[in-house]
């Protein structure tokens, strides 16, 4: 049977969601499901993996691995897809795997769909569909001529089975790192306690309809609430009212929460290419005009300095 390899992202062993939705995606394929997990916890995840429906994972328990390094990475990944010589190979959206498959996909002569929104495998050929000209078209992409098929999925676009019996063979693997070009010195982490915006299943999103800086303090006391992570357009970031590291669109990080909150945004075409595959859109804006209401599931045409501690204050009463 034909194989398929399944990137596992985890933190600290843990399987994070969008690497769930993949073990899922491949279970059904009916294709032999492989896993490789990197970093400090991949023996857990590797494990955990088994209960997805993986009948192997490769487990680099390497704290080099830990963070992302472009090089340490590709020779990992390398070394599992010369062993495993998997048909398809999926990765999740997040940046680091955007970065790593184009690289591995031309090593092996191959294509990469990234960002797909839909994933269909039939007899152990992909068909994809994914988001062009920022949202304006969906484009349905398939491989020819591609001895791998490589796809990375937007989060939260596939369902995640419940946890089965099961179980994967770990195979432990070390990477070798003695020829590296980069040498990560240092990562400095944000101050914020909240989630990536990527892995985030609630955003509360503002815009220049805030009106100034302070008034994000109110998406922060929504977010609290909620446990939600904040966003913003990139009026707003480039008005130096909140970092790069929050803008939502475009140029900014693309996600699909499960709820998805806009207040005082607009709704300019490079702010819906980040955000309109979200589950559930609410839009806040005075104005009912606003391209925003077009994609918005549920709308509040008001004042979002109103507006948002009114529902801080009611989900505080429901949540409670
Ligand atoms: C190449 C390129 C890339 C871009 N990339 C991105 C990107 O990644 N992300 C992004 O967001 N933008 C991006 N933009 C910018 C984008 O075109 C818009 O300019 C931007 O999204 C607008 O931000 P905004 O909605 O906050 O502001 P505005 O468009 O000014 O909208 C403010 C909204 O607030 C409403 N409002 C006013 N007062 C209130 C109030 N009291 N309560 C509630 N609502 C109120 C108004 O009715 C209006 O709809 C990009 C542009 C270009 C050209």
């Amino acid at each position: 049977m034909a194989n398929i390899l399944v990137s596992i992202e985890h933190t600290a062993g843990k399987i994070k969601s969008p690497s769930l939705e993949l073990l899922t995606a491949a279970k059904k394929s009916g294709m032999t499901v492989i896993g490789v997990s990197l970093g400090a916890g991949s023996k857990t995840a590797a494990a955990e993996a088994g209960k997805y429906g993986a009948t192997k994972v490769y487990a680099f328990e390497d704290a080099a691995l830990d963070n992302y390094n472009s090089e340490l990475y590709f020779n990992a990944y390398k070394q599992v897809i010369d062993e495993a010589k998997p048909e398809v190979v999926l990765g999740t959206g997040s940046s680091s795997q955007k970065d790593l498959l184009p690289k591995l996909a031309a090593t092996f002569s191959s294509g990469v769909v990234a960002d797909a929104t839909e994933l269909s495998i039939a007899n152990g050929k992909v068909t994809t569909k994914k988001p062009m000209y920022s949202g304006k078209c969906l484009a349905t992409a398939e491989f020819v001529n591609s001895p791998i098929q490589f796809v990375s999925m937007r989060p939260n676009q596939l369902s995640v089975d419940a946890p089965a019996d099961g179980s994967a063979e770990v195979i432990e693997k070390s990477v070798s790192g003695t020829d590296m070009r980069i040498a990560i010195k240092e990562i400095v982490k944000g101050a914020s306690k909240r989630l990536d915006l990527t892995e985030a299943n609630i955003i509360v999103s503002g815009g220049r309809g805030l009106k100034e800086a302070a008034n994000f303090k109110l998406l922060e006391d929504l977010a609290d609430v909620l446990g939600a992570s904040v966003g913003a357009s990139r009026a707003v970031v480039d008005a130096g009212w909140v970092p790069h590291s929050m803008q939502v669109g475009q140029t900014g990080k693309t996600v699909a929460p499960s709820l998805y909150i806009a207040a005082g945004i607009s709704g300019a075409i490079q702010h819906l290419a980040g955000m309109s595959t979200s589950k559930v859109i609410v839009a806040i804006n005075t104005d009912p005009e606003a391209p925003i209401f077009q994609k918005a599931t549920y709308g509040i045409v008001g004042d979002a300095t109103q507006v948002l501690p009114l529902l801080t204050e009611e989900f505080k009463k429901m949540l409670s």
